[in-house]
């Protein structure tokens, strides 16, 4: 008998247990465990209301473009899948009430076709709004917070609430406001008005990201943060000698030292083992511990 027989009752939800979990992030690392894909909101309330009531953990899987998932034990991973109604984006708003699981290239397309000033700053990310909201994700050209009016939230307790975003709840690439187990169900958001330079900039920025990023690999986007502007990990990783290094399935990036490659069906504790090495060796290099970007779990 499955310990997730009280599923069973739950419309609109799709669960896959013991199964490969290598699609759900992007650098595809081969390990097993549960999943739920959940397709409306109600049933998502119920599922979480189902997981409290048998003390089961969870874990919100998005894009999957920041994340390795390793300790796949004891967790229920969840990806929303919510219906999204393509005319919210037949013509410029002054806001948008967007659901989660919308990914940030719909959006940026829909930026490029109305020039909507302000939605530049996520060119090119590859997320989920919830994940993007969640990690406040941004480019040089900005960060994704600035553009958030409100957020709907599902508690680890199974109440949902609005919340209106304040000042100060984003900092870099993290959200200041989001308690253990919250759950970003739908944002509202605005941007600074029309602008048609911003059909220029975004095309800009998608090629310059071409150029510097590995976008067509299997990774989750940049390891470890930088500190400050002088100090870049990547840049660090070259110095050492390190750019281009494979180990067990994985290489750092040839175009940027500082994302790590899936090459050759690696797991997730080759990926741990890979971080920790290149950690130990930065901070013996130039004595400084750069903290992760990329979150595992
Ligand atoms: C090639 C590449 C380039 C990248 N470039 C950039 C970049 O320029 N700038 C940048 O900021 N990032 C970049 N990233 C990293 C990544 O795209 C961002 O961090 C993005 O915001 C992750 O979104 P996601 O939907 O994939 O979230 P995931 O990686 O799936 O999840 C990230 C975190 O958010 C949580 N989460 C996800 N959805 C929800 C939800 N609905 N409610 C609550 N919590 C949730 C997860 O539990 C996890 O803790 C890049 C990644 C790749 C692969």
């Amino acid at each position: 008998v499955s310990k997730f027989q009280y599923l069973d009752d739950i419309k609109d939800i799709v669960f896959h247990q013991n199964t490969n979990l290598e699609k759900y992030t992007t650098t595809k690392l081969s390990c097993e465990g549960d999943i739920v894909i959940v397709k409306s909101i109600i049933a998502l309330q119920k599922l979480i209301i189902e997981l409290h009531n048998h003390s089961q953990k969870y874990h919100l899987v998005g894009w999957g473009a920041n994340q390795i998932l390793h300790n796949t034990h004891s967790t229920l991973f969840i990806k929303l899948d919510f219906n999204f109604d393509r005319n919210i984006l037949a013509k410029a708003r002054d806001e948008y009430v967007l659901p989660a699981s919308t990914s940030l290239n719909v959006l940026t397309s829909h930026a490029q076709k109305y020039g909507l000033r302000g939605w530049e700053v996520f060119t090119g990310i590859p997320a989920t709004l919830g994940g993007a909201i969640f990690m406040n994700a941004g480019t040089a050209l900005g960060e994704i917070g600035q553009l958030i009016k409100e957020v709907m939230v599902l508690n680890s307790e199974g109440n949902l609430f609005t919340y209106q975003i304040q000042k100060n709840d984003f900092s870099y690439r993290r959200n200041n406001f989001l308690k253990p187990g919250d759950i970003i169900l739908q944002a509202t958001m605005i941007h600074f008005g029309i602008d048609p330079q911003v059909k220029i900039e975004i095309a800009n920025y998608l090629a310059y990201r071409k150029e510097t990023q590995p976008l067509t690999t299997k990774n989750c986007g940049c390891i470890f943060k930088n500190v400050g502007n002088e100090h870049k990990a990547g840049q660090y990783i070259d110095v050492l000698g390190l750019k281009g290094v494979s180990l067990s399935g994985l290489r750092l990036s040839k175009l940027h030292a500082n994302f790590i490659e899936n090459i050759n069906g690696a797991k997730p504790e080759d990926f741990c083992e890979l971080v920790d090495i290149i950690q130990y060796e930065l901070e013996a290099f130039c004595g400084i511990k750069f903290e992760l970007e990329a979150k595992i779990y």
